[in-house]
Order: C-alpha cells, then structure tokens, then sequence
C-alpha cells in the first residue's frame, strides 16, 4: 500500500457548516412551528431574491422540483418541444418528460460546453415552446444569443441556473435573465439545504401560477378551506432546511470566494499540462461549482487510468456528465461529436470550498502523473 493510500480520504464535494448553521437549524426545531412554521422559509426567499436581483421566489424539495413547476406554469405540456443541451444532468431532462413534452437534444460549443446557439436555431420547429439555458459547472451559456433566439421564434428563455450560484453573465446573476430560474440546494451544490431548490422569476402573473401550483392548486386569494382550483404539487421546502439555507445566505459571498480559491489553484498548479479548463470570457463571472479538466485533442488521456490514480491515493473521482443521448432512454445522437468527446475526454476535480492546498496538491499529481506519462 502506497502511503498516500493512508491519508485523508478527498471527498469530491462536500457543504460547508458552521455553527451559524445549526444555530439556525436548533432554533427551527426547536421553536419553528404552528404560527412559526414558515418564518426560514420566507425569510430565505427574501435572502436569495435579494442576492439574485429578481422579483419573485418560491423555495422548493429540489431543483428538479422547481424546474418541473415553473414548465407547468408556462403550459408546457404533450406535443411541445423543449430544447437542451445533450450533455446534461438527466434532472434537466426529467420534467420535460413527466410532463409529456419532448425534450430534443442539441450539441453544445467545445468550450463553453453548453447550448450550441446555432444547434439551437437549426433544431426550432413548429412545436418548439422552450428553450432550456443549463449552466453547466458554473460556466454560463450565452444568454445574448439565446434571448434573441427565444424572441425572433416566440420561444420561452429558461434558465437552470443550479450549477451556476455566483456565475454572472453581464452584470446580470445566472438565474435571473430567462422567463424563470431553478437552482438546487443539494448536498453537493454551492449552497446547500441538503436537499431543496427554488423557483425563481420577474413575471408576476408566472408567479402566482406557480405559487398556487406549489400549494397543490389552492390560490392564495382562495377564502374556502382545503380548495384546490386545479390540480397541482407539493414540491415544498421545511423550515429546518430554510433554516440551515438562511445561514448558507449569510456567507453566501464567502461561499463562492471558496469555489473561486479552489479553481484558481488548480488552474495555475496545472497550467503546463495539455488541457483546458472552465472558462471565463470577458465580461463573465464563472462561479466554478466544479472545476473540470478537459485534455486536449492531441494529448492521449486514459479516464480509466486517472480515476484508478484516484481511488489509489483516497481521492473521489466523478466523470463528467454523459450524453443523455447515449443513454438508454433516449434517441441516440452520435452526430452530437462535441458532446461525446468531452465526456470521454474530461474529469470533474474535488472542490469542496475547504478543500486544502495541500489536498488539491495532491489531485494535481495524479493528474499529472498520467498525462505526463502518456506525453
Ligand atoms: C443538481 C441539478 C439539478 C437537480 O437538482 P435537484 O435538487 O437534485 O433536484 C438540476 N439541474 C442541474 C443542472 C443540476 O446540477
């Protein structure tokens, strides 16, 4: 055994909870309830909505669950089109799908690795009703050319914004510029709830839909008890969890600085190597949820071998998300080539916000060990 094998495991990502936290999450359980029973709640939405520059938010159980609301909210439903990336988390992909839309998958640019626009433009249709702006990894789509996209064909804009707490597109917040937003409050994610999402939007009758398809189709202006006006969902975060989300809020600039120290690192501990990395165009912020390694064309980069380095020195490895084309349940798109080369080509890196230098040291030399040997 090796005798890096006997030293702290590297978690690819794990939250970051200070006493604030569980200060907040004692005082919910302890004394929120009955008439107290949303004040973390409404005092989180406040928090983000005010983080975000945005009008409205309803906080969600999941990312997932917010994406799924807010498509119902815009009458997305069979027959519809919605347009995404292929390379995605299937959680982009699954509400399009339960609400009997199809969801239709385009390539995505080499190195944004999001939305292709012009893939966009070539995939509109007369059924199309959306398209769907994932931010992946924290680097932004180009939301310019997608909104005037959206506007020439009459589609709407949507942001998943989950991946992309503290990326800014043009002083604008990701999450902030579409018809309406979802981020995730997942264990692994910027922020965390442990889990939970929230929905959130500038269009005040979008809204009130969603408001009341959040309350299992009662309106809030409704005077009868227990009167559902249509039927809807109970995608609702606690109070203990808005509770751990509102300390989560008061360090959320901390926070990124934390994803934004830890990429920096790794990007200058690896600048000799033949790869690339997140990018940051001018006039962005990339809020660097996961630092993420792209070998090069011409360097002869063996995955398998990397995550093996990996597991042999205690160091999580997570793969870079694979086409949803190439998985079971949908159509196969083999003509997507940038979408399957970046998957076999690239490696998310650990990045939880303590992560230590000397840790990240440590990833660095696997990765260098095997792209110098296969120079
Ligand atoms: C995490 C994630 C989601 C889903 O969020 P959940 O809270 O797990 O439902 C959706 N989209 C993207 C891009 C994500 O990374």
């Amino acid at each position: 055994m090796s005798i890096e094998n006997t030293k702290n495991r590297i978690y690819y990502t794990k939250p970051s909870i200070t006493e604030l936290e569980i200060r907040y999450a004692t005082d919910a359980a302890t004394y929120g309830w009955g008439e107290r029973c949303y004040e973390y709640i409404a005092r989180f939405e406040q928090l983000f909505r005010q983080h975000l520059g945005v009008r409205h938010a309803i906080a969600t159980s999941s990312g997932t669950g917010a994406l799924h609301m807010g498509m119902a909210a815009l009458d997305i439903g069979p027959g519809d089109e919605v347009i995404l990336a292929d390379i995605n988390w299937i959680a982009s992909a699954a509400p399009i799908i339960h609400l009997g839309a199809k969801p239709v998958l385009v390539d995505v640019l080499p190195d944004t690795w999001c939305l292709d626009p012009s893939a966009v433009e070539a995939a509109i249709t007369p059924r199309t009703k959306a398209i769907l702006a994932v931010h992946l990894y924290g680097n932004l789509c180009d939301m310019d050319v997608l909104a005037a996209i959206a506007q020439r064909h009459g589609l709407h804009l949507i942001e998943d914004a989950a991946e992309a707490i503290g990326s800014i597109w043009h002083g604008q917040r990701a999450g902030s510029m579409g018809v309406f937003g979802a981020f995730s409050f997942h264990g692994t994610k910027t922020i965390t709830t442990g889990e939970g999402g929230i929905f959130v939007t500038n269009d005040d009758a979008l809204y009130e839909r969603v408001l009341t398809l959040s309350n299992h189709g009662r309106a809030r202006g409704e005077t009868r008890q227990f009167w559902p006006e249509r039927v809807g969902y109970k995608y609702k975060m606690s109070n203990v969890q808005a509770a751990i989300g509102c300390g989560q809020m008061e360090r959320i600039d901390e926070l990124i600085a934390g994803k934004r120290r830890v990429f920096e690192h790794y990007q200058n501990a690896l600048r000799q190597l033949p790869l690339r990395m997140n990018p940051e165009p001018a006039n962005t912020t990339n809020g660097y949820w996961m630092p993420t390694i792209v070998a090069d064309v011409g360097a002869s980069f063996d995955r398998e071998a990397l995550l093996a380095s990996f597991k042999a020195h205690n160091i999580d490895g997570r793969v870079f998300f694979w086409p949803l084309s190439s998985l079971p349940m949908f159509e196969p798109h083999p003509q997507h080539t940038t979408s399957h080369a970046l998957s076999a080509h690239a490696i998310n890196l650990p990045s939880y916000h303590d992560i230590t230098n000397e840790e990240i040291g440590r990833v660095v030399a696997c990765i260098r060990r095997i792209l110098e040997a296969n120079a």
